[in-house]
């Protein structure tokens, strides 16, 4: 029996896409060898590759002028990575601080180039997402940074920003969660670890205009125009990674796509937050606007209450329930492979420890 896993990230994998990559994985399509043995530029490799990208951008209905990148280096390197491509001399980017991810990329990307501040959640306590009114922006930005989903605070923006710079947006939490218009974006970007596949790939999403801009100092592999020009395979790119998450692609696919997906993730998080809301136990403190769908952080009204809450998780089976250790309390992250019965078996526990402390 499975555990329900509400890990942040790496996070749980669909466990139909387990058992298919279990079933192949000494023998992939009786070619006699595993996909990990396989040369990148082998036409077996080669035709994953490309069916998995086809099938993300059928997912996510990815305009031809962009391209898809699969690299490796995790979100945190494209905090450098986007400067170092977008940011020329004498230029200066804007960024919305909404919480731990946006304040890593502010912090990284200060070391590329010019940046400004445009808004902060901090006056909120990072509860609430700012007014794009109160915003300010530079003029001629070479780029507007935002996080749209704060995976440790789990606050999330309901609504794209209306700017006139390329957006460029951290979807590393969100991506995937449901349908989304991606002409909106100058580029997005995802490390693959919770709603996508297994952690070592980093998908990017950009608009060829935005390409050939790389500062002179850009590393070679660390360049988005070189990565375009050679697939994603400069050099040997997470070829098991970039498999599997081409099976959680199709997977995505056969249940229906993002708009069946989109419903589901609905349900979820509005069962868990009416679990919080409805009782006097458990409190999360984001304006109800902003709260994420994938990251759900709460509290216990009495810290002494939360090695017993854990501990009851564990012992039924709700695993990583634990907040990230910079805030503490709760968190489930209810991606998408956490199935709903998931959400129904820690609404239930919730109730029934809410009711043991009488
Ligand atoms: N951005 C966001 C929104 C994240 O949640 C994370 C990882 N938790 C990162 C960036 C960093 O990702 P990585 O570990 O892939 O560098």
């Amino acid at each position: 029996m499975r555990a329900f896993n509400f890990c942040a990230g790496p996070a749980a994998l669909p466990e139909a896409v387990l058992q298919q990559a279990q079933a192949e994985l000494a023998d992939w399509q009786g070619k006699g060898l595993s996909v990990m043995e396989m040369s990148h530029r082998s036409e077996e490799f080669v035709g994953i590759a490309q069916k998995a990208e086809q099938d993300l951008r059928d997912l996510l209905a990815i305009p031809a002028n962009y391209k898809v990148l699969f690299l490796q280096g995790g979100a945190s390197s494209q905090f450098a990575m986007i400067p170092l491509n977008l940011l020329g001399a004498g230029q200066v980017a804007d960024y919305i601080d909404t919480g731990i991810w946006s304040k890593k990329a502010i912090e990284e990307g200060q070391r590329y180039g010019q940046l400004n501040v445009a808004a902060s959640a901090k006056a909120d306590k990072y509860f609430a997402i700012p007014e794009q009114a109160s915003w300010q922006l530079s003029k001629d930005a070479a780029y507007l940074h935002y996080t749209p989903n704060e995976t440790i605070g789990g606050l999330e923006f309901g609504w794209i920003p209306e700017v006139d710079a390329p957006l460029v947006a951290d979807m590393s939490s969100t991506i995937l969660s449901r349908p989304l218009d991606v002409s909106r974006f100058g580029m997005i970007y995802a490390g693959a670890q919770k709603n996508i596949g297994p952690a070592g790939l980093t998908i990017v999403i950009i608009r060829e205009d935005l390409l050939g801009k790389a500062q002179a100092a850009c590393p070679t592999m660390f360049n988005y125009q070189v990565a375009a020009d050679n697939e994603s395979m400069f050099n040997t790119p997470p070829t098991f990674a970039w498999y599997l998450s081409g099976l959680v692609f199709s997977w995505l696919k056969a249940q229906g796509g993002l708009t069946a997906i989109e419903q589901l993730n609905r349900r979820k998080q509005e069962k868990l937050y009416a679990a919080i809301d409805n009782s006097s136990l458990y409190a999360n403190p984001i304006a109800v606007a902003d709260r994420s769908w994938m990251n759900v952080p709460f509290t216990l009204a009495d810290e002494r209450l939360e090695k017993p809450f854990l501990a009851g998780a564990e012992a039924r089976g709700l695993l990583n329930l634990k907040g990230h250790r910079s805030v503490g309390g709760m968190r489930a992250s209810i991606y998408n492979a956490v199935p709903e019965a998931a959400v129904d078996a820690l609404v239930a526990y919730m109730q029934e420890f809410e009711k043991e402390q009488g």
